[in-house]
């Protein structure tokens, strides 16, 4: 079955460039302008559960006609749990953190390439699958081999030494592979609700992650910085 995908953008050239090019990849598209037209679409789906019809993902533009995207992100949250991704400018910044903060599950600037958006609608619908194998096994990473039940980490391997938090962070990281994490969100699981605003610990906690992990700590592979918004562990089973 064709994995059917719910458009949101009202920038009619992108949204027909969206949409031609993922339907090359196989996929079918259902676009729309504004967010009358994809609440109509979802209240179909919605009434007509297990409809072979179902979105499996929704890619929502933030600035619409009619509201903001975040409105249906609202919508989508209350009642289904299809994955969501945020497609916006640079300067939608703040709302895009708040967005991800409210259930978005990713989020992708614009001008972003096909290839990107490709591997972040793949992540989204296999971690939402749950088809996610490689987080009880040993996660095999260029040089690196993380067992998370027994909290190891071994690299070219030789045991290394992680205090408990930067387990904690790296694992929580890798629970969301492939996708971004927000300070917030990272705060406020390894942490606890009360550190939620304490960015800096996280800055620290990620340099010594990197220094530990990434073959050059400067240019990090696995531990991405999404400027502003959090991290990014890299997607498993991509390339380096
Ligand atoms: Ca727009």
């Amino acid at each position: 079955m064709k994995i059917r995908i719910l458009l949101v953008e009202d920038d009619l050239s992108l949204r027909e460039v969206l949409k031609q090019s993922l339907e090359l990849e196989g996929f079918s598209v259902d676009g729309h302008s504004t967010l009358a037209g994809a609440r109509s679409a979802l209240a179909q789906q919605l009434g007509a559960m297990r409809s072979p019809d179902t979105f499996s993902i929704a890619i929502v533009d933030l600035g619409l006609p009619d509201g903001d995207g975040s409105t249906l992100i609202r919508l989508l949250r209350e009642r289904s749990n299809i994955p969501v991704l945020v497609i916006s400018a640079r300067e939608d910044d703040h709302s895009k953190i708040n967005l991800l903060d409210a259930g978005a599950d990713d989020y992708l600037v614009k001008p972003f390439s096909i290839g990107e958006l490709k591997a972040r609608i793949r992540v989204a619908i296999r971690r939402q699958s749950k088809d996610n194998p490689g987080l009880t096994d040993d996660i095999r990473i260029g040089a690196l081999e993380i067992n998370l039940p027994r909290r190891q980490v071994k690299r070219s391997g030789e045991r290394i030494h992680l205090t408990r938090t930067e387990f904690n962070l790296l694992a929580r990281l890798l629970s969301q592979a492939g996708q971004v994490v927000t300070h917030r969100q990272l705060l406020s699981d390894v942490w606890g609700a009360e550190y939620v605003e304490h960015v800096h610990y996280l800055r620290l906690y990620m340099t010594q992650l990197r220094a530990k992990l990434e073959n050059d700590p400067a240019a990090p592979e696995l531990l991405l910085t999404e400027t502003g918004v959090g991290y990014r562990f890299c997607e498993l089973g991509a390339p380096l």
